[in-house]
């Protein structure tokens, strides 16, 4: 597995599944707060500070790449 964490100065961990993500796109257009873009086809959280840890980019991922850390 191609796992990659993402961690908040707050403590909020989101795990991206590189293996899964296909780069749709789903999740960077669920998320309320723009947490998520993506590069070069995969998922990548560079400003994973702003998550409220609402869970839509999970719901969203029709693949499961994301899933709490
Ligand atoms: S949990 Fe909510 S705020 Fe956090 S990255 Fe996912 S969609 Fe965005």
């Amino acid at each position: 597995m191609d796992i990659h964490v993402f961690r908040s100065e707050t403590g909020v961990t989101i795990k991206a599944d590189w293996d899964k993500c296909d780069g749709i796109g789903a999740c960077s257009g669920a998320c309320p707060t723009n947490v998520f873009f993506i590069v070069n086809g995969k998922v990548t959280a560079p400003d994973i500070d702003s998550c409220m840890k609402c869970g839509l980019c999970m719901a969203a991922c029709p693949k499961g790449a994301l899933t709490w850390g």
